[in-house]
């Protein structure tokens, strides 16, 4: 397995994927990345990706893309059901080149390529449904329906703590929709791309149809934003990047997968022994490196000691060190910046009179980019721990008197992501998912944890899409209206109602 990852890591050093064939950047430059468990270990050499390269990305993939529309759905499906296989097969190799380069423990990156192929063999089906629907008509002799049609060249721009998953989430719908790609992967797990763009190629996919463009994001991501040929853009990240590419894109289409700052509910009536371990879960999972975490836990007054209490005893449990190691259970964060980014918030949380309970340092006798899992209590809704999201291991403890209150300080923040609430009682649990603000609503389960047939996505300023499920496609498709006028005469009356 380390043989097979050398393999790619260390020879792969063509890291553009255009019109099917690897190569260099035009820039005749590269950056290198380390293993942010084991710095002295450099992972390879990755091509920074020009404006130059973008443009012939976007010619190559404008080039297949009538072709590839012409493609019948299911026969599209076809070639997803090679990459699948592939998946399948080289499901190890993958899980290891993504504990390498982006830190999560094996187990986590086993997880994330199995919901890939299990949501990659959800879309090939789509292969078969796309619909659209029939409906009545104003006029005898008129006949309306709906009908799905691939948007042309999308840019997918994705982000590097899930960078097998998500890419494979878009590339796959774009296709099996009819659309022709270029990916801007992550700069942080530029590999893992590399990998799923060969599995992409040894499906067989018709060259042209996919691209890959590495590099930094405000020049490789930037050119496919701008480029009117770029029909969407499908953008998963940061809030703050999220925002620059909707003034940079214009008025085309955008969709936007981003942060969150997840409330998870713990009410008095609930089990708080899965209550506690589902806030250590959804908090410090992927060291807390998930969009989807529960970085706020607002917790029953009447039970705030007890499942403060339990939820440390289980922090102190917690192993960290190299994802490789099958003891651990928390690896480091991806890169130096976001070390820096978790000390500071730690810092700030208390300067504002939040008290600390567990953790708030890196832990000794580490050398990557580790911190520890970290719980701060007697936070208020005003202070910056609680407001924004800081993509690392720490968690606020806020208290509520009641179950309004506590859907109050959740839906107080401008994400809405994932939520869940811990209760025994059905009135609490569907006032929980009828009011909380928020994408997802979890019920005795963290707010972690979505599967393949399901919708996924946020509101408020966590996103406008909805990924996975059926409405994927809604993302990746431009619904058509078709009216036929199947009567003897000739419709003219055209010109009233609508415009
Ligand atoms: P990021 O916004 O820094 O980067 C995301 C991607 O955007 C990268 O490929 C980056 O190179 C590119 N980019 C950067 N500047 C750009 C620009 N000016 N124009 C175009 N592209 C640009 O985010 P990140 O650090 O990679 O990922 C972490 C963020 O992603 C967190 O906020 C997390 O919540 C979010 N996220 C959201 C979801 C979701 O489904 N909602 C899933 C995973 C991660």
């Amino acid at each position: 397995m380390l043989e097979a990852y050398l393999s790619l890591g260390l020879r792969l050093k063509k890291t553009l994927f255009i019109n099917g064939v690897w190569q260099d950047s035009t820039s005749q430059e590269t950056y290198s990345r380390v293993n942010p468990a084991v710095l002295e270990e450099k992972l390879g050499e990755f091509q920074k990706g020009t404006a130059l390269d973008v443009k012939k990305a976007i010619d190559s993939a404008e080039d297949a893309c009538s072709k590839w529309a012409d493609t019948s759905p299911p026969e599209r499906a076809k070639f997803l059901l090679k990459a699948v296989d592939l998946l399948v097969r080289q499901k190890e190799e993958l899980s290891q080149i993504i504990t390498r380069e982006m830190g999560k423990s094996l187990s986590e990156s086993r997880d994330e390529v199995q919901q890939a192929i299990d949501l990659v063999y959800y879309i090939a089906g789509e292969g078969r449904r796309l619909l659209g629907h029939t409906t009545t008509s104003e006029k005898t002799g008129k006949f309306a329906f709906t009908l799905r049609l691939p948007i042309g060249v999308v840019g997918l721009i994705t982000p590097w703590n899930f960078p097998v998953l998500i890419p494979a989430r878009k590339i796959f719908y774009s296709l099996v929709c009819g659309n022709t790609v270029i990916l801007k992967p992550s700069s942080e797990a530029p590999m893992s791309a590399c990998q799923l763009m060969k599995i992409l190629q040894q499906s067989g996919i018709p060259e042209g149809v996919v691209n890959m463009v590495t590099g930094p994001g405000e020049v490789v991501g930037n050119a496919m934003v701008t480029d009117k040929r770029v029909r969407l853009v499908s953008f998963c990240g940061h809030k703050d990047t999220g925002s620059k590419i909707m003034r940079d894109a214009g008025p085309k289409r955008v969709s936007l997968e981003l942060g969150g700052k997840n409330p998870l509910i713990i009410m008095d009536d609930a089990d708080l022994e899965q209550a506690s371990e589902a806030a250590v879960r959804g908090g410090y999972a992927t060291t807390g490196q998930r969009c989807t975490a529960s970085s706020r836990v607002i917790v029953h007054e009447k039970v705030k000691s007890r499942v403060e209490r339990l939820v440390v005893e289980k922090i102190r449990k917690l192993k960290l060190g190299s994802g490789f190691d099958p003891e651990t259970d928390i690896g480091p964060l991806v890169n130096e910046k976001a070390l820096n980014k978790t000390q500071q918030y730690c810092q700030i949380g208390l300067e504002e009179g939040a008290k600390l309970l567990v953790g708030g340092k890196p832990p000794a006798g580490l050398k990557g980019w580790f911190f520890e899992p970290t719980l701060f209590t007697d936070c208020t809704s005003e202070m910056l721990i609680c407001r924004e999201e800081i993509f690392g291991p720490i968690v606020a403890v806020l208290s509520a008197r009641n179950l309004g209150e506590a859907i109050d300080l959740a839906n107080g923040v401008e994400y809405g992501l994932s939520s869940a609430i811990y209760t025994s009682s059905m009135q609490s649990a569907f006032t929980a998912v009828k009011k909380l603000q928020a994408g997802l609503t979890y019920v005795n389960h963290p707010t972690i944890g979505g599967e393949a047939h399901l919708p996924f996505g946020g509101v408020k300023y966590s996103g406008n899409n909805r990924e996975s499920g059926a409405e994927g496609v809604n993302e990746y498709t431009e619904l058509k209206t078709a009216y036929v006028n199947y009567s003897s005469v000739a419709g003219l009356d055209v010109n009233r109602g609508a415009p």
